[in-house]
């Protein structure tokens, strides 16, 4: 049997040829990278858990028609999706203040913001990712002004959507980033939701304790970051309550 083909490879996750052209295979590895990948592990089960996490999401948000990649997730880590090209540009929308927002302006992680913020980030890991506004997207032509439009449209969709239903399950969605990419149908190009979308990419705390459940878990040391991730697959009901997610495979038992 011949080797399937990989595409890319991320710091998270890896891209391989689809069964079908316009469709590629996305795995989700288990490694953690965090400031510009200078902090990483590999932590057993996260793969498994954020595949299903964007699975749940990315399905849900196409049911609601909120156009996204995600086709179907084809086993424990791997989903097959639309070949996009990606814009390269991250979308950062933020209901409370934390991370670089509280940092940069001094504003105190928890303060809730007066009203849903949007930020651009270029994608660029040599540059680390610098913070960019509509005026750099348009000059650089890293987007035209319908697809900085569509991003906005769909990002704040997205915001409400997902707001809704981490509220429902007593979590409070701090931020989160998206990543959008253009596909063609027949003449026309439009932009759908692309990548991921998991604790790895949102801030979940719990809205009565505060607890963490996303990656600060992990940039910050605040404890097992596999088990965070689990609780929040537990709490939307795709995660059996035993939560089995390692990926040790049997014991051998003599
Ligand atoms: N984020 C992300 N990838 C990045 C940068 C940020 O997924 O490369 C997410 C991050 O998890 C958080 C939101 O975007 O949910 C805002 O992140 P922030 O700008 O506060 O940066 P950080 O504090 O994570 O460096």
């Amino acid at each position: 049997m011949a080797r399937r083909r990989m595409v890319y490879e991320g710091k998270a996750k890896i891209l391989y040829e689809g069964p079908e052209p316009g469709t590629l295979i996305q795995y989700f590895k288990d490694d953690a990278t965090a400031f510009n990948a200078q902090k990483r592990q590999v932590i057993d089960g996260k793969g498994v858990l954020n595949n299903r996490i964007s699975e749940h999401i990315m399905s849900a948000l196409n049911g609601i028609g909120v156009p996204t990649h995600f086709i179907r997730r084809i086993n424990m880590r791997e989903q097959l999706i639309r070949a996009v090209e990606i814009i390269p540009i991250e979308i950062v929308v933020r209901n409370v203040a934390a991370g670089s927002l509280s940092k940069r302006l001094g504003i105190p992680e928890g303060d809730t913001l007066p009203r849903p913020i949007i930020e651009f980030y270029y994608k660029d890991d040599k540059l680390g990712d610098p913070m960019v506004t509509e005026e750099h997207i348009l000059a650089f032509n890293w987007a035209s002004q319908q697809d900085v439009d569509d991003m906005i449209s769909l990002a704040l969709r997205v915001n409400d959507f997902l707001s809704g239903l981490f509220m429902g399950v007593g979590i409070r969605l701090v931020d989160f980033k998206i990543e959008c990419g253009r596909i063609w149908e027949g003449d026309y190009q439009r932009v759908i939701v692309a990548d991921e979308i998991s604790p790895d990419s949102c801030r979940l705390w719990d809205a009565k304790t505060g607890r963490k459940f996303d990656k600060d878990v992990f940039r910050r040391d605040l404890g097992n970051l596999t088990e965070a991730y689990a609780e929040v697959a537990q709490r939307l009901g795709i995660m059996p309550e035993s939560g089995v997610v390692a990926g040790k495979g049997p014991k051998l038992v003599h």
